[in-house]
């Protein structure tokens, strides 16, 4: 491992720590203020969904484990406003793999559709002769 991976790793550590001294504020609770690095959310960017639960009212970042390899990963606030306000990701979901099985996540899924379309591709080329 060279001195800059091993930063990196003491660093991403470093984040993980921080999120798990977070988990316990409750982001919906209209009298918590939000702490540093909080991000806040915006609520007409949150009206798809139809829940009458409260809203969280900021993101903090997460710490999620991997449901496939068991790693322990922050889930950033950003990106978590990015899911949950571009994306529209219903707010009761949440992320489930860590980026690296993300990763091979997409690309199993791009390998199979281009399968598939050549499959298509095939068979309709079969038809013409
Ligand atoms: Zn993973």
């Amino acid at each position: 491992m060279t001195s800059t991976q091993s930063k990196t790793a003491r660093l991403k550590q470093g984040r993980i720590l921080r999120a798990k001294t977070l988990a316990g504020i409750d982001a919906t609770d209209p009298s918590v203020t939000p702490p540093p690095g909080a991000v806040l959310a915006d609520h007409k960017e949150l009206a798809h969904n139809n829940t009458y639960g409260r809203l969280p009212r900021f993101y903090l970042d997460k710490v999620v484990v991997c449901r496939q390899c068991g790693t322990e990963e922050v889930w950033p606030a950003e990106r978590q406003k990015w899911w949950y306000e571009v994306a529209k990701g219903h707010i009761n979901t949440t992320a489930v793999l860590c980026r690296a099985c993300r990763e091979k996540e997409k690309q199993k899924k791009d390998a199979a559709r281009r399968v598939h379309l050549e499959g298509l591709k095939k068979k309709s080329s079969d038809r013409e002769t």
